[in-house]
């Protein structure tokens, strides 16, 4: 852990809240952010004084090392309220220690535990009227580390800021996604920055999910980049298959983001006395069991959406289409998820984290 002073946060309020300029029926994701936002910096080898401020524009160098070399680590969670008001994370020391893990790879320094609780809980308590009650309902947080020295050279920055912003998402009850299996496109590579949450892995998905979404697919399923053969990730979810009444995902590996909905969906289906193999599984394996039949659902899992199940997918130019069941693990896990992170039942892992 990085040495540093336990420093108090400052807090500069905005005089009035824009919370009822927003119509919480109408949002669309990730375009309205609520009134404030939390900011620490790393200078001269150690996080100074964290501060929550207003949310408003910041001023950089344009020769700030984020722009031209994407050193730039995020995570993504949620806060949920329940019906008496009181605000709840699910699972957030597993955000915690991935955004470490992301930013080690990306060779930045470690954020230090108690400014990430003590801010993320603040901030919260200062902007928790934007958690809106209502199973579903939630306020999506973004906590985020960029480099910002102004230099361009190619080499890693001796400044970062650390910055958590918010924004409210309602429920969401998307369509079943029909899918494209990778054939020549890779999210990640072995040895590469697949696990990190790394702000380029992004930004090298949008084209080829682009040229999927043009031909009427929703999302991409990546496969390795060694042979294409593996099932790895749906766009930007885990991604699970249920063969008969067992579920199966891939392992994680250094391609694969380690992702908190995956384990906990791992938990609870086992929970519920559903057989998990955690294996890889290939293409041939899946259009095999579609074939035969035995292929009874394709579900992604994220924090974004808990569950989106899949209808159809592609692969060689031909499509497979998953059957209608009735009683899908998708729709008792998906259920069984936001249940617990909306306190509407017992939390018996421990998951649920007050604020
Ligand atoms: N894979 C990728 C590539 C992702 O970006 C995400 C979203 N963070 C996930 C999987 C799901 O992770 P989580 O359940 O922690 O949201």
């Amino acid at each position: 852990m990085t040495e540093h002073t336990s420093h108090e946060i400052d807090v500069e309020k905005l005089e009035t809240s824009k919370i009822n300029a927003v119509n919480f029926d109408n949002l669309t994701f990730g375009r309205t952010f609520t009134d404030h936002m939390f900011i620490c910096d790393f200078e001269n080898d150690e996080w100074q004084t964290p501060r929550i401020i207003p949310y408003q524009a910041m001023t950089m160098e344009p020769s700030a090392r984020v722009f031209h070399y994407g050193q730039a680590v995020f995570e993504g969670m949620k806060a949920y309220k329940d019906k008496d008001g009181k605000v709840w994370l699910f699972r957030p020391e597993d955000n915690y220690n991935r955004i470490n893990k992301s930013a080690a790879r990306l060779a930045m320094p470690e954020f230090p535990k108690d400014y990430f609780f003590k801010g993320l809980t603040k901030l919260l308590q200062i902007d928790s009227a934007w958690v809106k009650p209502g199973k579903g309902n939630s306020l999506y947080i973004r906590p985020f580390i960029i480099a910002t020295d102004p230099a361009i050279s190619a080499s890693p920055s001796s400044n970062y800021r650390f910055m958590i912003i918010c924004s409210p998402a309602k429920a969401y009850y998307t369509d079943k996604i029909k899918v494209l299996v990778a054939e020549k496109y890779s999210r990640s590579a072995s040895g590469g920055v697949g696990f990190a949450k790394a702000a380029g892995n992004y930004a090298a998905q949008f084209y080829p999910t682009s040229l999927a979404q043009k031909r009427g697919f929703q999302q991409v399923i990546w496969t390795d980049a060694a042979t294409h053969e593996r099932l790895e990730e749906a766009g930007t979810m885990n991604v699970f298959f249920r063969i008969n009444d067992t579920l199966i995902t891939a392992p994680i590996s250094d391609r694969i983001l380690d992702g908190v909905t995956r384990r906990s969906i791992i938990q609870l289906a086992e929970d519920n006395g559903i057989t998990v193999d955690v294996r890889p599984i290939t293409v041939v394996e899946l259009k095999e069991a579609s074939r035969n039949g035995s292929l009874k659902e394709i579900f992604g899992a994220g924090t974004a959406a808990v569950i989106s199940p899949i209808s159809a997918f592609e692969h060689g130019e031909e499509l497979f289409e998953l059957p209608n069941i009735e009683n899908s693990y998708a729709d008792s896990l998906k259920d069984n998820m936001l249940n617990i992170q909306h306190n509407l039942t017992e939390d018996k892992h421990g998951w649920r984290y007050g604020i």
